[in-house]
């Protein structure tokens, strides 16, 4: 079975830690267009540049150039396989252009992890300290969540209106999570 996957779900719902888990699983690639934009900010590169202003400021990056390092990352052999999305699409432009990306091979499944925004907030801001990313102090953590509410959410109808989306309760211990997530990929 092909896994072609996209992980949805709010800022801190567990996106990055659960797409480690299953890429493993399922032997696929997980994707972070978040952790392709900081590769590409710590290397010093034109694109970095051009995303760190919007990164640091919780705001997304321009669809135009996202879509142009996904498609960039969807030319190596790897995602022939099977992948696993974490961070993208985040807009329905975003969406669309995957879409059309991928051709007749769409996605498999979109699995979205559900949260309590609130809950998760502290965690978000305690994130800065062990991960030392630039975009999780207090305000920026604000400003992400109120960017995934607007411009991300409208996914969640996007993806029902394909009737490929899986909503998974994303509260509790990690690997239970994984369980969850594993079992309604395999049904
Ligand atoms: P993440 O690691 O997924 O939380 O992403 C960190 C930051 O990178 C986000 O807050 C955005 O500024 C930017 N980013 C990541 N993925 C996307 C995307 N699909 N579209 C636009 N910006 C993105």
């Amino acid at each position: 079975m092909t896994h072609r996957i996209v992980l949805l779900g709010a800022p801190g719902a567990g996106k990055g830690t659960q797409a480690v888990r299953l890429a493993d699983r399922f032997q696929i690639p997980a994707i972070s267009t978040g952790e392709l934009f900081r590769q590409h900010m710590s290397r010093g590169s034109e694109l970095g540049k051009l995303a760190a202003n919007y990164i640091n400021d919780g705001n997304l990056v321009p669809d135009e150039i996202t879509v142009w390092m996904v498609r960039d990352r969807f030319r190596r052999e790897d995602v022939q396989g099977g992948f696993l999305l974490d961070g993208f699409p985040r807009t329905v432009a975003q969406a669309d252009a995957l879409d059309e990306m991928l051709g007749e091979n769409g996605l498999t499944a979109v699995v979205e992890l559900w949260v309590d925004v609130e809950e998760v907030i502290p965690r978000l801001i305690g994130r800065a300290a062990t991960e030392g990313r630039s975009d999780d102090t207090a305000e920026v953590v604000r400003q992400r969540i109120r960017v995934y509410r607007e411009q991300t959410k409208p996914l969640h109808e996007f993806y029902v209106g394909q009737g490929i989306l899986r909503e998974i309760n994303a509260v509790g211990e990690i690997d239970q999570i994984t369980e969850r997530i594993v079992a309604v990929l395999e049904r």
